[in-house]
């Protein structure tokens, strides 16, 4: 009897050890996944923002050649990090990355920290980093990347304010752009794949079916030569990255709801948003929305994985390409193109395929599209040769150096041929937005004489920034000062802003 237990035992361990699973916890201690060595792929939701700082320090620890910066606070007083990699005293290409603009968008912070962890530890890329100078910026939003909300801790969204800079956030962030001052800046963000819109499409709603999105800056004040080396050779660079591991791209696009009826709006422009806020100082700039948001941890390696191709191809590309930035940089510093001041887009019924969730398959959804590609310009001025401020627009003046603008001020009184404007035409809009009613103008634009006192502000057009100037000084720019409410103007005001046509 006792024989038979024994064997009966033994049988039993035999078959245990067999089938044995192995626990998740030994896999993830002993046998990681070699690219995923980041701290969200070993807990339960995402790294915190004191995991990620621990995370950064034990991983650059004994690299004298990289820095761990804080650039700023957040509103509640967490600092904000940067790693900047300085190997090289002339590096070809400055390079900076983004990540976690909003908070809900986890994939971004995984995918810098991951390129991090390669930057420093895989000689692969030791070219890299002796060649380029880069800093990395995780967790830019760190309140709402704790609390996995898209908004800061006041409830603004930081890719809304990148032209107005009302959050302390944005403030440092573009405190440090314009004192690193790079070539190319990429900012990576996650999108909702599964919107509210999309549940009319389709058997029982659509889903987007991209592993990421581009969107590139389509301003027309972004000039032609940096956005001709986008669309002609950093794009495609990154497609064919993304081709030879078999995952999908698109064109940036998002939802909306004009009277009932849902549109895509695709591409973009605006500088309350990075792309063209950082495009706009004559860099070369991207931004990326990688499959992820409202999904969970689903697909989190290859969302990772993704962002981190990405970032790691942009920085293939400056390395590689360098001379050519730096001439496209060059080449749109000098133009003098004119300032395009508003536009209007064209809509059109379009094929787009998205995910049908019913079906599982592709299917193509004709919507209306209204595409930033297709265009009309609207109010069109001659560059001038610089705007003028009064010397009691202390605000604005402060405002366009936080913008990294140069503003001059007048040694003594000056007599100038300028344009002045005169609103003709206000409202405010219906809505608040960001917290604010947007003054909606038009001018009428006199040439008259101008006494500009000793004190005003001068903000010459032959600088690397002046196409952001542009877009912030001019009345109806669509994020500009006044349609932003940071300068209140009333009807039939003469503004305290001119523009100086010729050189004095
Ligand atoms: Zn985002």
């Amino acid at each position: 009897m006792m024989m038979r237990l024994k064997i009966l035992f033994t049988l039993l361990c035999i078959v245990s050890i067999a089938m044995a699973q192995q626990p998740k916890k030994m896999a993830e201690k002993f046998f990681p996944d070699p690219l995923y060595v980041t701290p969200s792929f070993h807990k339960k939701g995402y790294v915190k923002y004191d995991e990620l700082i621990k995370y950064i320090e034990k991983t650059i620890a004994g690299k004298d050649y990289i820095s761990l910066q804080y650039i700023g606070n957040t509103q509640k007083g967490k600092q904000i990090p940067a790693v900047v990699f300085g190997k090289s005293n002339n590096p070809k290409s400055k390079v900076m990355l983004t990540g976690r603009v909003h908070g809900d968008e986890p994939g971004s912070t995984e995918a810098l920290l991951l390129v991090i962890d390669k930057l420093v530890n895989d000689p692969t890329f030791a070219s890299l980093v002796e060649n380029l100078e880069i800093a990395i910026l995780p967790m830019v939003n760190i309140d709402g990347g704790d609390k996995l909300k898209r908004q800061t801790a006041n409830g603004l969204d930081l890719n809304r304010d990148m032209s107005k800079l009302a959050t302390p956030e944005n403030q440092a962030l573009r405190k440090f752009f314009n004192e690193f001052a790079p070539d190319v800046e990429l900012d990576l963000h996650e999108y909702n794949p599964f919107r509210i819109d999309y549940l009319k499409f389709g058997s029982f709603g659509v889903s987007g079916y991209a592993d990421v999105m581009f969107l590139y800056s389509e301003n027309p004040n972004y000039q032609t030569p940096l956005r001709n080396f986008v669309s002609n050779t950093y794009l495609p660079l990154l497609e064919d990255a993304l081709n030879r591991d078999r995952l999908t791209y698109c064109k940036y696009f998002t939802s909306t709801q004009v009277n009932g009826e849902v549109q895509l709006n695709m591409g973009g422009g605006s500088p309350r948003s990075s792309a063209t806020a950082f495009g706009l100082a004559n860099t070369v700039s991207l931004l990326i929305e990688i499959r992820g948001t409202n999904i969970g941890k689903a697909n989190f390696k290859r969302r990772v994985y993704t962002g981190y191709l990405i970032a790691l191809n942009t920085l293939k590309m400056a390395d590689e390409k360098s001379a050519e930035i730096k001439e496209a940089i060059r080449q749109s510093t000098e133009s003098k193109a004119d300032i395009v001041v508003t536009q209007r887009r064209t809509e059109e019924l379009r094929k787009i395929p998205f995910i049908d969730i019913q079906k599982n398959g592709l299917i193509d959804v004709e919507i209306p599209v209204r595409d930033a590609a297709q265009r009309k310009d609207g109010i069109v001025r001659k560059r001038p040769f610089a705007y003028a401020l009064l010397p009691n627009q202390t605000v604005l003046a402060d405002k366009l150096r936080d913008l990294g603008i140069l503003v001059e001020t007048l040694d003594k009184d000056r007599n100038m041929d300028a344009e002045a404007y005169t609103i003709s035409d206000y409202r405010e809009s219906e809505e608040k937005f960001e917290g604010f009613y947007e003054q909606i103008v038009k001018t009428e634009v006199a040439s008259k004489k101008v006494n500009l006192p000793k004190g005003s502000f001068i903000v010459k057009m032959d600088q690397r920034n002046s196409n952001l100037a542009a877009v912030v000084l001019e009345p109806e720019a669509e994020n500009g000062f006044v349609r932003y409410h940071v300068l209140p103007v009333k009807l039939g005001e003469e503004l305290p802003v001119y523009r100086i046509i010729n050189n004095y």
